[in-house]
């Protein structure tokens, strides 16, 4: 193909598919991540006997020190999670001529997530009410004055999952918010009263070209994403073209390739808001790689290698993705539903390989494919039985 090294910070489940997707255009990838065996590298075996040098690498992808390592055996640097060690990205992009996308700063902008919202703001993108506040009862209440109650308190860096915000009810649990927020810089976001959570892959070019995915629906279950739904079904018509066009607005104002996954709300009067952006391949775009011409990961490889981009089309009528999060330390409930899904026509079942299965942890999805939305409906409903604490 290009003949260029990708080298992948991060080896979760969205590294693990960036990695097969890559050994089908014979794309060479490396992965930095703890553990031998982690999700991304199982797929890729390295090293290979035409790079003895190439390997993987076993280390954070927050310690510089393993950042340069992996930068000094490939062409091209990618990330699979936004939590990496920016500054060590930086002096590679200084020092040598790796070739990083999306960029450092793009990256370090996404990480702070007030930061984003700022630079959102900035660019006309429409956002919901923010605020900057300090870790402390009187600056809490404060914003609870100028935004309402329920307020969405958030940590401002390290969240993922829901896992940096607090939802305060009532002014009395400002303490008890700060501190189940660990102390950390926070800031304050006015309630959306959303009807629905929506969202728009965007591939975006070297030179700044901008295509997007169809608007999926996206259902999300204790603060982690649950259900997509593909295409966005409204009764106005008008709905899914300005998501797309929105979320393409805002990922053009960024810098550097990729794919990014722009999360958005949609308002009881049709209006959008844009919640956060992720600058890599998204949960919600997994199910492309069954439903659309091109999937998000083959799409992000292409645009960071300069190759032409594949079309973003949904090639099925009707598409959904169920998320397979662990229920116990056990894989038997998931076990369960896969169990189901071998069974279900048009369900594909991708499992990520993770050493430990955890409450709350995503072990892996199924993608549905289907002729119309009923069809759809009918083969998702036995994999929904088959999650733990379904009614039936
Ligand atoms: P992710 O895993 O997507 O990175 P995260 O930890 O960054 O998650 P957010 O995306 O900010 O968290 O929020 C998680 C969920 O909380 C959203 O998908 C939405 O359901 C809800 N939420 C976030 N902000 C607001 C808000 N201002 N008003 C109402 N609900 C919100
Ligand atoms: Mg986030
Ligand atoms: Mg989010």
């Amino acid at each position: 193909m290009s003949g260029k090294i990708v080298g992948i910070l991060g080896g979760g489940q969205l590294g693990r598919m960036l990695a097969a997707s890559a050994s089908l255009l014979n794309i060479k990838v490396a992965v930095l991540d703890v553990g031998e065996s982690a999700p991304a590298k199982q797929v890729v075996a390295l090293p290979s006997s035409s790079d003895p040098k190439l390997s993987h690498i076993d280390g954070s992808f927050k310690d510089p020190a393993k950042i340069k390592e992996l930068a000094a055996t490939v062409d091209v640097l990618t990330v699979e999670i936004e939590h990496v060690d920016v500054d060590a990205l930086e002096e590679v992009q200084r020092s040598t001529q790796v070739e990083i996308h999306p960029s450092p700063g793009t990256v370090r902008l996404i990480q702070d997530k007030y930061r984003q919202k700022e630079f959102l703001k900035g660019k006309g993108c429409p956002i919901s009410e923010f605020l900057r506040v300090d870790s402390n009862v009187e600056s809490v209440k404060e914003a609870a004055g100028r935004l309402g109650l329920p307020l969405m308190l958030k940590s401002r860096t390290m969240a993922y999952d829901g896992r940096g915000n607090y939802v305060l009810k009532e002014v009395e649990k400002a303490q008890e918010a700060i501190d189940a927020l660990g102390n950390r810089e926070l800031y304050a976001e006015k309630w959306v009263p959303f009807v629905k959570e929506i969202a728009v892959m965007v591939v975006r070019t070297r030179d700044g070209n901008v295509v997007s995915y169809p608007t999926v629906e996206t259902v999300h279950k204790d603060n982690i994403c649950h259900l997509v739904f593909a295409p966005l079904r409204s009764p106005d018509p008008s709905l899914s073209e300005r998501a797309r066009t929105i979320a393409e607005q805002a990922v053009a104002a960024l810098d550097g390739a990729g794919v990014f996954g722009v999360e958005m709300f949609l308002i009881e009067d049709g209006s959008i808001y844009i919640n956060e952006i992720a600058p890599r391949p998204h949960n919600s775009g997994h199910y492309t790689i069954e439903a659309c011409e091109t999937s998000q990961y083959e799409n992000h490889l292409r645009s960071i290698l300069s190759l032409p981009l594949g079309s973003t089309a949904l090639k099925v009528p009707s598409t959904a993705m169920l998320n397979l999060i662990g229920a116990s330390s056990s894989m038997s409930e998931i076990q369960s539903v896969v169990d189901v899904a071998l069974t279900v026509p048009g369900a594909s079942t991708h499992l990520y390989g993770k050493s430990e299965c955890r409450k709350g942890r995503k072990m892996g999805h199924i993608t549905l494919v289907a002729p119309s939305d009923a069809e759809l409906g009918a083969r998702l409903r036995p994999l929904l039985q088959a999650l733990p604490g379904s009614t039936k």
